[in-house]
């Protein structure tokens, strides 16, 4: 449905987005994870045709931005970071507007706009000027105006940010009516967002893609740890050596004394289940286990574990350019001269685009 392929975006010396590729498929919700200025809209607006990428190219339903651009432009609905309404319009008025803009006929725009207003719930503000709405109705015009003319792909940017608790339970609810029908990409900073809607979800940091996957693969392969707390009773030294002796086990800390036991932390791979090696080595020593719990890492720690790791390469990278490293062998040369040319054609359709919307 939609094919990204080493899609980056220099601005000046700053490389927002770095060497993209995914591809996504059709009727599944995808979330677009990550901090802050991690790249999300500036990959969205590329995706969307109004940002022309540096390198790389993006495929929409067959169309190929900045070729078939107007084509491809057609197969997605925009909900952007922020929603382009005209305050002093009418809901109405302006969806109207959004219907002409989009090329549904004039026979089907009734009916269109009777549709997108049912599916968004926003009826009863038809009349209403949008400069009149609050946040949440103005998200549900924006999420309207998007889905409208039935497009195939939506993507919508923040759709939930700065809604409150119930509208945002609203919003997530008509996200996912959208699914089946309608391949969907939503972007969020916030982990429990992209858990809750989506289906697949793609963490991006520092302009890079860092995973790509279902929320449950995510979990069950991701190689974090596992802390298993551990109150053995016996000598302190004597369960440590013990401990230490175990090969699954990667770490080892002695935490207090709690009763007629000591309390240890000890670590292991999320793949791992020590609890076997560790009951026999402890029992062969003849010690004897109080207590033993598993914590496994939660998909919140994954996230943050992938962001840690991608902000740690990110600056020793910088610090790699700051003593004088080769820039190219840094960034793995995807500046090539062919896709220069190939960038400087799509600039001047995205261009002719954008003035059209
Ligand atoms: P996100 O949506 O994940 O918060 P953005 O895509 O908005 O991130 O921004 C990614 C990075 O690119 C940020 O460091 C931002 O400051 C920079 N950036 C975005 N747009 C521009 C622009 N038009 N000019 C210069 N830098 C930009
Ligand atoms: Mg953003």
């Amino acid at each position: 449905m939609i094919k990204v392929s080493g899609l980056s975006k220099i601005y000046g010396e700053h490389i927002a987005v770095d060497d993209i590729s995914f591809e996504v498929k059709e009727g599944h919700i995808y979330g677009f994870l990550g901090p802050n200025g991690a790249g999300k809209s500036t990959t969205m607006n590329i995706i969307t045709g109004y940002v022309s990428p540096t390198t790389g190219t993006v495929e929409v339903n067959g169309y190929v931005m900045g070729k078939d651009t107007l084509k491809a432009k057609k197969s997605i609905g925009y909900l952007p970071e922020i929603p382009p309404l005209y305050p002093d319009m009418t809901v109405k008025e302006y969806l109207t507007f959004v219907a002409k803009i989009k090329g549904v006929a004039k026979a089907d725009r009734e009916e269109e706009i009777e549709r997108v207003m049912v599916a968004t719930d926003i009826k009863d503000m038809a009349k209403r000027l949008i400069k009149h709405l609050s946040k949440g109705y103005k998200q549900r015009v924006g999420i309207a105006q998007a889905i409208l003319g039935n497009p195939k792909v939506v993507i919508l940017d923040e759709p939930t940010v700065g809604l409150d608790p119930e509208q945002i339970i609203e919003v997530r609810t008509l996200i996912k009516s959208l699914k089946g029908d309608h391949t969907v990409i939503l972007s969020s900073h916030i982990l429990s967002e992209i858990s809750a809607t989506c289906d697949d979800v793609l963490v991006i940091a520092n302009g890079r893609m860092v995973a790509c996957d279902t929320t449950e693969n995510l979990l069950k392969n991701h190689k974090s740890v596992k802390n298993i707390r551990l109150n053995v009773k016996g000598d302190q030294d004597k369960i440590e050596e013990v401990l230490k002796s175990i090969e699954v086990l990667d770490e080892v800390k002695f935490i207090e004394n709690k009763g007629e036991g000591c309390v240890f932390e000890v670590s292991c791979e999320a793949s791992v289940d020590a609890r076997e090696d560790i009951s026999f080595a402890l029992s062969d020593a003849r010690l004897l286990i109080l207590e033993l719990t598993e914590e496994t890492s939660s998909l919140e720690d994954i996230y943050l574990e992938l962001v840690k790791e991608a902000d740690e390469a990110y600056a020793a990278e910088m610090k790699a350019i700051a003593e004088g490293a080769d820039l190219d062998e840094v960034f793995d040369d995807n500046e090539s001269e062919d896709e220069e040319k190939e960038e400087s054609t799509d600039e001047k359709e995205s261009d002719a685009d954008s003035k059209e919307d």
